[in-house]
């Protein structure tokens, strides 16, 4: 696929920057300069950053952490699941999602995904749960909502716990309602990279009056600071957020609606410009579902393509479009560190002690192996105007017919 040194590509402008920082950052970090401490609990920059949360996420109890990370672990740890007690879970996602599982001691099970939300498939989930199954854990990948109401049924059917993975889903909704809302705990990234960002951080919330009072407990080393003292009562890490990145957190959190409706609006239009593109399949959001484009994942029907995946990649970047061939690089139980259960000095005690007989050398998710080998993977932001979406669309529909079959 060589293109002319002379060619002028389609997208004939660099990717738009970002700007992530600026007045109203500088303010919090300003006023928290003249504190006495900056120490989370009660302090005035952490309550901001609850509050501001609140606005969006109306759960009554939220706990802010160290990284979305730490908010998922708090959340399976919240659930007090027994060695070798199961959790389902969604095979191309970040590994923050199944850190927090095993080392709870607890099994992710994978689950197969839909071909054109890339997300949980019902069905699939179905089909792996078992006796020991304790919580599904539902990841909205790229910021498109999983099916809630579907999951959610499931979870009421076979009494579960469900758990919402929403690092990279800041501001999607699922049918009007905020996803993070709809399962027992919603859980939350501020890293660098997601929609809104403070360095690190991350928040987990829930409605439950079970799970609600002591969730802090599990991202504080099972300290009680609301009646004070020291009398752990379970075993857990120190998660806590600080007042530095909860300030930039709290200020992050004003912009969010901005940045959600223009990343919405720049996806569902390079979505409307390329969908008769030949072979080229953008994802699919349900009506009445809004896909917060953490960034834009479509898929390639190869066999009607004269060329490879790469070669089609490689063609869309001399054309200006900011996608690279792929995702992640293998499904999750295919990383070595499943592959081999090394999850503890290179062993699974869980397993050696037969409270799991899981071997992740055998697991197949067929669906999410074929998004993997089929997909591309898009820069989006909210700098992106109208102007510069409609070329990034010209340019996959010429690329496109230029290149199929
Ligand atoms: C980023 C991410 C996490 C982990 O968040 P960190 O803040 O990086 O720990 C978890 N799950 C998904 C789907 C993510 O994208």
């Amino acid at each position: 696929m060589t293109t002319p040194s002379n060619h002028r590509p389609i997208v004939d402008e660099p990717v738009p920057q970002l700007k992530r920082w600026g007045a109203p950052e500088l303010e919090r970090l300003t006023t928290m300069v003249d504190q006495a401490s900056l120490f989370y609990w009660k302090g005035p920059q952490t309550s901001a950053l609850l509050d501001e949360f609140r606005r969006h996420y109306p759960l009554k109890y939220c706990f802010p952490c160290s990284s979305g990370t730490a908010s998922l672990h708090i959340a399976v740890a919240s659930l007090r699941l027994k060695p070798g007690e199961e959790v389902i879970v969604a095979p191309i996602t970040d590994m923050g999602s199944v850190i927090g599982i095993l080392y709870q001691q607890a099994v992710p099970v994978f689950a197969d995904l839909d071909p054109r939300t890339y997300n949980l498939d019902p069905a699939d989930v179905r089909r792996r749960i078992t006796p020991k199954t304790r919580a599904i854990m539902a990841v909205h990948l790229a910021g498109n909502p999983a099916d809630m109401g579907a999951i959610m049924a499931i979870a009421k059917e076979h009494k579960l716990a469900v758990i919402e993975d929403c690092a990279q889903a800041w501001g999607t909704t699922w049918q009007g309602k905020p996803v993070g809302t709809f399962g027992d705990l919603g859980c939350f990234s501020l890293n660098d990279f997601k929609h809104i960002g403070c360095g690190d951080g991350g928040i987990v919330g829930t409605n439950s009056e079970v799970l609600g009072p002591g969730l802090g407990k599990w991202g504080d080393k099972s300290y009680d600071r609301v009646k004070g003292g020291r009398d752990p009562e379970d075993l857990a890490p120190n998660y806590r957020i600080s007042e530095p990145q909860a300030a930039v957190g709290a200020a992050q959190l004003l912009k969010l609606n901005d940045i959600i409706a223009k990343r919405n609006r720049a996806g569902s239009l390079l979505t409307s410009l390329i969908e008769s593109a030949p072979g080229v399949l953008p994802p699919a959001v349900v009506p009445g579902n809004k896909h917060s484009y953490w960034f834009y994942m479509l898929r390639l029907e190869l066999d009607r393509f004269k060329c490879s995946r790469e070669e089609l990649v490689a063609a869309l970047n001399a054309e200006g479009v900011p996608a690279r061939a792929g995702y992640i690089p293998r499904v999750v139980y295919q990383y070595p560190v499943f592959q081999n259960h090394n999850f503890f000095g290179g062993a699974w005690p869980i397993r050696d002690f037969g409270l799991t007989k899981m071997n992740y050398k055998e697991v197949s998710c067929p669906m999410a192996e074929a998004i993997l080998n089929d997909c591309s993977v898009l820069t989006l932001n909210q700098e992106m105007t109208d102007s510069y979406i409609n070329k990034v669309g010209k340019a996959i529909c010429t690329v496109a017919a230029r290149l199929a079959k």
